[in-house]
């Protein structure tokens, strides 16, 4: 849909995805989607593509497959890896390598973190998103961050799913979603709607 013009699209993946490596399946995740439409999308023609990750995991999976490469630039909003799984990875001082030196940026959040905290990370992400210059960004959208979901450490509420969804919808151009984690709870889809509406172009 994007390939062809379109500025939202949204993918229901299950499993989710983020997680996959290269050669390594992990967290529930097989395929890597969004590393899949990022290659996808490159080879299409698109230069540089941005992906930005809000799932309270650290996506590992996306970090590793990119890690040398300056034209597909990953960020990642997560719970400190510190004190909250995945543990191995996620730090902020794993900044790419090699000629991706500066094109993966971790943004670890301490348990607890609230709407505010949660929102200015992924103004933050959006700043270097921007500064990269990307035609077109994906979004990780993970769900997991909210305050009742069985896995979250974090204080996220549905209205900060919606202002999360402002920030991301600011950038001016192209945006494909995938669904990576959000366990069951009853405001699951609630979540999910608010988010979808708030970035709707
Ligand atoms: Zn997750």
């Amino acid at each position: 849909m994007i390939a062809s013009g379109e500025r939202r699209a949204y993918g229901l993946c299950r499993p989710p995805g983020h997680h996959a490596c290269t050669d390594m399946a992990w967290g529930f995740c097989y395929l890597n989607y969004i590393a899949t439409l990022a290659e996808s999308l490159r080879m299409q023609g698109a230069e540089h593509v941005a992906i930005l990750d809000i799932d309270i995991h650290h996506g590992n999976g996306t970090q590793q497959i990119f890690y040398y490469r300056p034209d597909v630039m990953t960020v990642s909003v997560h719970a400190d890896p510190d004190r909250f799984p995945i543990f191995f990875s996620g730090y902020a001082d794993e900044v790419g390598s090699g000629a991706g030196v500066g094109f993966n940026l971790n943004l670890p959040l301490k348990p607890g973190s609230d709407d505010s905290a949660f929102v200015d990370a992924i103004s933050v992400g959006m700043r270097k998103v921007r500064d990269f210059g990307p035609d077109v960004l994906l979004v990780s959208l993970g769900l997991d961050a909210y305050r009742a979901d069985p896995l979250s450490v974090f204080e996220v509420s549905t209205n900060g799913f919606r202002r999360a969804a402002e920030t991301i919808g600011s950038f001016d151009g192209p945006v494909a979603l995938s669904q990576e984690g959000g366990y069951p709870c009853s405001e699951l889809g609630d979540n999910l709607v608010a988010f979808l509406a708030a970035i709707d172009d």
